[in-house]
């Protein structure tokens, strides 16, 4: 938490330097528009505008408030519904080039091409486009209660603009190699956007088991009619590698909410 704000201190001196005004201003007025052209309001994950806070930010966030399908949620695994109408996602991942873009609540990874460099999954039948790929610690599901070192969150879309999200869990182990490009570049603030390859293939060595439910974005407007699947396998990062994430963003998440009797099926 610390850190978070110490960042934040040395981020607002950076935008008011003069030298450096219309490169701020232009930071600045790319952060307010989203790529649907609403404007973003100020949120964060502490004090007046953390988490507990969000709905009353925006007339769009009341969401956070009154969904009945928010996420993040603790999975419980003796609680799972298993049925075989309900599929893993099929994973198409490749070598793709992403800007790496850190937006001031997490470090994105971003495609350079639209199409993702042919980076996708399909689920039920649905084609859905890596959009972006992005970092939380702790975790923002748990595990029966558990939280992990860091969630990954990949994030696609359909050609309808409907939403799924993979969710991963790291935990600390074995140095990444997958996302080692990413890790090494990590950039400390918005002027910074290192471009790097990374083959997302090799991030999933041993199989698919994996946990899905219909949920929510995890970060405000917590848009709802998202399809979660949340691998029940954890992948590993060295000490390192999270203590480079952690010195960036080091309690960027969400708390669980409510399911509200929604279930959760258990894939494989
Ligand atoms: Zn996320």
């Amino acid at each position: 938490m610390m850190n978070l704000f110490r960042d934040s201190q040395t981020r607002k001196k950076w935008l008011f330097s003069p030298a450096v005004l219309p490169a701020a201003l232009f930071v600045f007025s790319t952060c307010m528009s989203s790529p649907a052209g609403v404007e973003e309001h100020q949120w964060s994950y502490q004090g007046s505008t953390g988490p507990e806070h969000w709905y009353a930010l925006s007339p769009e966030y009341g969401i956070a408030k009154d969904g009945k399908a928010q996420s993040p949620i603790d999975i419980v695994t003796a609680d799972l519904t298993a049925d075989a109408a309900v599929g893993k996602p099929v994973i198409t991942y490749g070598k793709a080039l992403f800007e790496l873009e850190n937006n001031g609540h997490t470090i994105e990874a971003i495609p350079v091409a639209a199409d993702g460099h042919g980076n996708s999954i399909a689920l039920d039948g649905k084609t859905y486009v890596l959009q972006q790929f992005h970092f939380h610690a702790p975790s923002e599901h748990l595990f029966d209660g558990t939280s992990f070192a860091i969630e990954l969150h990949l994030v696609h879309k359909s050609s309808q603009n409907d939403m799924a999200v993979i969710g991963v869990m790291i935990t600390e182990g074995a140095r990444n190699e997958t996302l080692m490009e990413v890790f090494d570049n990590l950039p400390s603030d918005e002027s910074l956007r290192p471009e790097v390859e990374v083959n997302l293939d090799g991030l999933f060595p041993d199989g698919w088991e994996a946990y899905r439910y219909d949920g929510s974005l995890t970060t405000p407007p917590c848009t709802e009619g998202v399809k979660w699947t949340v691998r029940a396998l954890p992948i590993t990062m060295s000490r390192s590698q999270i203590d480079a994430f952690r010195v960036l963003y080091d309690g960027n998440r969400r708390h669980v909410q409510n399911r509200y009797g929604r279930q959760v099926y258990w894939v494989k």
